[in-house]
């Protein structure tokens, strides 16, 4: 019984994290930033496993909300005509505002980390993290997004996080992020070669 009960509060405290994730999120929705549309698009029909860390280094860091939808409309236009992809790459962008800017969302195959595009979250945060990490309200707007991925249920709750590097040969997310994400839950190592 007192196992039951412990798991019973386990739960609960589960859920007032996962409800207080969502309720302070604010997600800049495509239409908030003028995204154009996409060329088209696939959509993920099952959870998904991973989550992919990246920075831009080009744009570098935004600090206003102004200049956070420029960067997505930069970022979108890049990857629309000179990559020639259907849509900005990645799921969700961080600004140096702490804003969450949405990119594919959830649900749709991204063009971030090929093998992972269609289970996966490509999360990136905008600008150059090599040498400096985001700051604390960036990063903490990730955390969120996770959780809130979860709470959707788009998300497995035992997902594995991966820095970018891990899946390709690219020096994303920049050495100080990575060296930050690897302290974060879920982070696991893999050797790509
Ligand atoms: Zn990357």
């Amino acid at each position: 019984m007192a196992i039951k009960n412990l798991r019973s509060l386990h739960v609960c405290i589960a859920i007032v994290i996962l409800t207080n994730a969502v309720s302070s999120l604010e997600i800049i929705t495509r239409s908030q930033w003028q995204a154009k549309p996409p060329k088209g698009r696939t959509v993920i029909p099952h959870q998904l496993t991973h989550v992919i860390i990246h920075h831009t280094y080009i744009p570098e860091a935004c600090f206003t909300t102004n200049d956070c939808i420029k960067a997505m409309q930069w970022i979108q236009d890049f990857h629309q005509n000179d990559r020639q992809w259907d849509d900005i790459g990645y799921s969700f962008a961080i600004g140096g505002d702490g804003k969450i800017y949405e990119g594919r969302g959830f649900n749709v195959v991204g063009a971030h980390a090929p093998g992972y595009n269609d289970k996966s979250i490509g999360i990136v945060f905008i600008g150059d993290y090599r040498t400096i990490l985001p700051s604390p309200k960036m990063l903490e707007a990730a955390h969120k997004l996770i959780q809130y991925g979860i709470f959707k249920g788009n998300l497995k709750w035992d997902y594995i996080l991966h820095g970018h590097r891990q899946v390709r040969d690219t020096e994303c997310p920049g050495d100080a992020l990575y060296n930050e994400i690897k302290t974060w839950p879920h982070f696991v190592e893999i050797h790509k070669r």
